[in-house]
C-alpha cells in the first residue's frame, strides 16, 4: 500500500493542493488496490483528482471516458498546465492528429487519454499494444435511461470489464438516486465495487430567494457590485434569455444569450468567451452548463422558478467550483408557477412532475433554513442551521394576520371563487379599473376593505395564505382562487392566522460582503487576474487553467515574493511554479513597490542563495544544501543577476541559445510567460535556460 504521505506529496507536487477533499484519498486508495469503485460527488466536489492522481502512480495508461468534447479539452489543458502528459481522441481530429496521439500512447509518452464512448473504436487496435492500468468513466449516470442525460453509446461500455477483467474501473457521477446507481453497477459489470457517496452540501454557495418584483433592476443592481465576476442567469424561455441579455447590455454589462435554438457556432463562441472571462454574464436556458468546467463562476441567478430541485441544485452547483464563496439567487414569481404547473400537467409523467414542482415551490417558500431542505431532498439529514442562506441570515418575523386573512378570504367568497389572484387584489384595494366596473364588483360587500395595504404586499399575503392551505389555485380553471375547508375556521371559528412580515428592502448582505472577498479595483487580486488573463490568451487556454481564483486570493493574502513562498499556495504545483512563478512573483513585488507597501518579512531566500554562490558552490550543491530544486536555484541566480549581482549566467546557456531566445522573443512579441518560449522550441529548451537567457537579454537591452 502506498503511504498517505506519498499520496499527499504527489498531490502537492502535481496538482499543487495541500489536502485531499472528502473521500478523494479513500477513493484513490481503493483504486490503487485494484478494486472497482463507484464515486458519487456533487458538482465541484473534486472528482477528477480521483483518477488523475492514480494515473500518475500506475505503470500503464489511464483511459478516461467522458461524454463531452469541450470538457475533455479543458481537462487536458489543465493537466498539461500541471506538466502532466495527456491527450484526447475524438472524431473532430484529423486522422494524422489521431495517429500522432496513438503513437504517443504506444510509446508510453501519455499518462491519460480522454475519449468519448463513441470514439473508443479509434483505440481498438492499440489495446493489445498497451498496458491499461485504470478505466475511469466520468458522468457515469449517462448510462442510465432513468437519468436526464442518457447517452446510448454509454450502454456499450459493459464490454470493457470483460475485455480487461483485472483493470479497475472507476465510475463517477453527481447523480445520486438509487435506480441510477444500480444501473451503473449492473451495466458496467462492476465487480463488487466500493461505493463512496459524498455529502451534497456545498457550503460555499449562499442561498437566497427573492420575490420577482422588478427583476431586471434587481439583477442590474446586483451585477454592479460584482465587477469582473462571472455569473450565469438561468431563464425559462429562449425569448427571455435574449431579452434579458439585451437589457443588461444596454445597462453596460457584457452579457450574451445562450439557448439550444442558436447556431452551434454562435453557441460555442459565447461559451468560449464566458470561459475565457471575456463575457461576464450568460443568460441561458438549461441547455447551458453541462459542458462547462469553469471553476470561477461567482454567482448563479434563477430568473424563473426551476422545474425541480434536482435541476436547481445542479445549476447553482456551477457556481464556486473552486471552493470560494459564491452567491445564488432565485426569483420566485406566481406567474412562473402557473406556467410551470401548466407545462407539467400537460407533459409526460404529469403526476411526478407536478409533485417535483411542488417540492421546488416549498423550497422557495421555506421559512426555515433552506440548506436543510435541499439536503433532506437528497436524503441527507442535517440538524444545524447553515448560517449561509437568507432565512438563517434574516429569520422571518410573524405577526397576527387574522384580520388580513379574514378580509382576503371573504373577498374570495364575495367573488364566488371565480376570479384569479390579481382580480382579488384589485377588489380588495377598491380599484376602479374597467374589469371591476364591468362586473359591477364595486357594489359588493368587502370591496375596498384592503386599501391600506399595497398591491405587492397583498400579493405576498395571498401567496402565504395559499401556502398555509386556506385557499388554492385551480390551475385547470383559469387559475381561479378557491377556498379550502380550512378557510371556514378563519372565517367562522376565529382561528388565528400567523403571517410572515414582508421584507421591504431586499436584504443587502452588506456585512457578509465585506467579510467575503470583495473585488476592489486596483487590488492585488485585480492585477494578478490581469496577468493570468494575459498568459491565458498567450497560451490559448481558459484563465482558470493557469491558476484558480482561490489560488489568486491566497496570493493576495500571503503575498509570496519567492518561489518557496509561492509553492505553499494551494493550487501551485511544481510545473506551474516553473512556468508561471516568475511572472506572478514579479507582479506581486511590483504591486508592492507601486503601493509603497512594505513587503511581508519573509525568508531572505535570494540572499541565502547568493551567499552560497559567492562561496563558490555550484547550483547543484546549493540546491542540495538548501533542499530546493536546481531549477529554483538557477532562477534565483537569474533574478539576482537582473538585480545587479555579479553572477556568471553564461555558464548555464550558450551564446547561440541566447540568440535563439532573443529571436523567439521578437517573434512571440515578448510574452509574459515562459511557456510560449517552451512551446516555440518544441519543448527542447529547458525552462531554466529560457529564464537565464531572458535575464541576459534584458540586461543587455537596458545597457544599450
Ligand atoms: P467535479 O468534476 O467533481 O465537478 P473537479 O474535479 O472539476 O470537480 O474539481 C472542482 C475544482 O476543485 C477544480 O477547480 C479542482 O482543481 C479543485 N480541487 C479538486 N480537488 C482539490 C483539492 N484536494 N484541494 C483543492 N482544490 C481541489
Ligand atoms: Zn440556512
Amino acid at each position: 500500500m502506498i503511504s498517505s504521505q506519498i499520496l499527499h506529496s504527489c498531490l502537492k507536487e502535481n496538482f499543487g493542493f495541500e489536502k485531499f477533499r472528502t473521500n478523494q484519498e479513500e477513493i484513490i486508495n481503493t483504486i490503487l488496490r485494484g478494486q472497482d469503485t463507484l464515486a458519487i460527488m456533487p458538482t465541484g466536489g473534486g472528482k477528477s483528482i480521483c483518477f488523475q492522481l492514480p494515473a500518475l502512480l500506475f505503470p500503464g495508461i489511464t483511459i478516461v471516458i467522458s461524454p463531452l468534447i469541450a470538457l475533455m479539452k479543458d481537462q487536458v489543458d489543465s493537466l498539461k498546465a500541471n506538466g502532466i502528459s495527456a491527450c484526447y481522441i475524438n472524431s473532430t481530429q484529423s486522422e494524422k492528429e489521431q495517429q500522432n496521439h496513438i503513437q504517443n500512447i504506444i510509446d508510453k509518452k501519455i499518462k491519460l487519454v480522454y475519449v468519448a464512448p463513441e470514439s473508443l473504436s479509434y483505440l481498438e487496435n492499440t489495446f493489445t499494444l498497451i498496458e491499461i492500468s485504470l478505466i475511469a468513466i466520468d458522468e457515469a449516470h449517462c448510462i442510465s435511461s432513468w437519468g436526464h442525460d442518457f447517452r446510448p453509446a454509454y450502454t456499450n461500455l459493459g464490454y470493457l470489464k470483460n475485455r480487461f477483467p483485472t483493470t479497475p474501473i472507476l465510475a463517477l457521477t453527481a447523480t445520486a438516486d438509487k435506480a441510477t446507481r444500480e444501473d451503473i453497477n449492473n451495466q458496467l459489470n462492476l465487480k463488487n465495487p466500493a461505493v463512496f457517496i459524498s455529502s451534497f452540501d456545498r457550503k460555499n454557495l449562499s442561498l437566497e430567494v427573492r420575490p420577482a418584483l422588478d427583476r431586471v433592476k434587481q439583477i442590474i443592481d446586483f451585477i454592479e457590485t460584482k465587477t469582473n465576476e462571472s455569473g450565469i442567469i438561468y431563464c425559462l424561455s429562449r425569448k427571455t434569455t435574449e431579452e434579458l441579455a439585451e437589457k443588461l447590455t444596454k445597462a453596460g454589462i457584457t452579457a450574451k444569450a445562450y439557448h439550444a435554438g442558436l447556431e452551434t457556432e454562435l453557441r460555442s463562441k459565447t461559451q468560449d468567451e464566458f470561459i475565457n472571462d471575456k463575457c461576464q454574464v450568460v443568460c441561458a436556458t438549461i441547455a447551458f452548463g453541462m459542458g462547462i468546467d469553469k471553476s470561477n463562476v461567482r454567482w448563479v441567478i434563477h430568473y424563473n422558478l426551476p422545474k425541480n430541485i434536482e435541476g436547481y441544485y445542479q445549476e447553482i452547483g456551477r457556481a464556486g467550483r473552486d471552493g470560494l464563496p459564491s452567491e445564488t439567487i432565485l426569483f420566485e414569481s406566481y406567474g412562473d408557477l402557473i406556467q410551470l404547473q401548466k407545462f407539467a400537467s400537460q407533459g409526460q409523467n404529469a403526476e411526478i412532475q407536478l409533485a417535483k414542482l411542488d417540492r421546488m415551490k416549498q423550497y422557495a417558500d421555506a421559512l426555515s433554513c433552506r440548506r436543510k431542505i435541499l439536503l433532506s431532498y437528497f436524503g441527507e439529514i442535517v440538524t444545524e442551521n447553515c448560517g449561509n442562506c437568507d432565512i438563517c441570515n434574516n429569520p422571518p418575523a410573524f405577526f397576527d394576520g387574522t384580520i388580513l386573512a379574514q378580509k382576503a378570504l371573504s373577498a374570495i367568497i364575495r367573488l364566488k371563487e371565480s376570479e384569479p389572484l390579481p382580480v382579488i387584489i384589485d377588489f380588495l384595494r377598491g380599484s376602479k379599473n374597467a374589469y371591476i366596473y364591468e362586473k359591477e364588483y364595486q357594489n359588493l360587500k368587502t370591496y375596498g376593505v384592503g386599501i391600506e395595504t399595497s398591491w405587492q404586499d397583498w400579493n405576498q399575503y395571498l401567496i402565504q395564505l395559499i401556502n398555509l392551505g386556506y385557499c388554492e389555485i385551480a390551475f385547470h380553471q383559469q387559475n381561479k382562487i378557491r377556498l379550502t375547508p380550512l378557510a371556514k375556521k378563519v372565517l367562522f371559528e376565529n382561528e388565528k392566522v400567523q403571517l410572515n412580515t414582508i421584507k421591504k428592502s431586499v436584504p443587502k448582505q452588506v456585512e457578509q460582503e465585506t467579510n467575503k472577498t470583495k473585488t476592489v479595483k486596483n487590488s492585488l487580486f485585480e492585477s494578478l487576474r490581469k496577468l493570468r488573463y494575459e498568459i491565458a490568451q498567450e497560451e490559448e487556454v481558459p484563465a482558470y487553467v493557469i491558476f484558480s481564483d482561490s489560488a489568486l486570493r491566497q496570493m493576495e493574502i500571503n503575498r509570496p515574493m519567492s518561489e518557496e513562498e509561492l509553492i505553499t499556495i494551494d493550487g501551485v504545483g511544481k510545473a506551474k511554479l516553473e512556468k508561471y512563478g516568475d511572472a506572478f512573483i514579479k507582479a506581486i513585488i511590483a504591486f508592492h513597490k507601486d503601493k509603497k507597501v512594505k513587503p511581508k518579512k519573509g525568508s531572505n531566500t535570494y540572499k541565502e542563495t547568493l551567499a552560497l554562490y559567492q562561496e563558490g558552490l555550484t547550483p547543484e550543491e546549493i540546491a542540495e544544501k538548501r533542499k530546493l530544486g536546481v531549477s529554483t536555484i538557477i532562477s534565483h541566480l537569474a533574478k539576482l543577476y537582473s538585480d545587479g549581482a555579479s553572477i556568471d549566467l553564461k555558464q548555464f546557456v550558450s551564446n547561440e541559445e541566447v540568440a535563439l531566445i532573443s529571436a523567439a522573443a521578437i517573434q512571440l512579441e515578448k510574452p509574459t510567460a515562459l511557456k510560449p518560449f517552451f512551446d516555440y522550441f518544441e519543448e527542447k529548451m529547458s525552462y531554466e535556460k529560457i529564464r537565464v537567457g531572458l535575464a541576459i537579454i534584458e540586461k543587455e537591452e537596458n545597457v544599450m
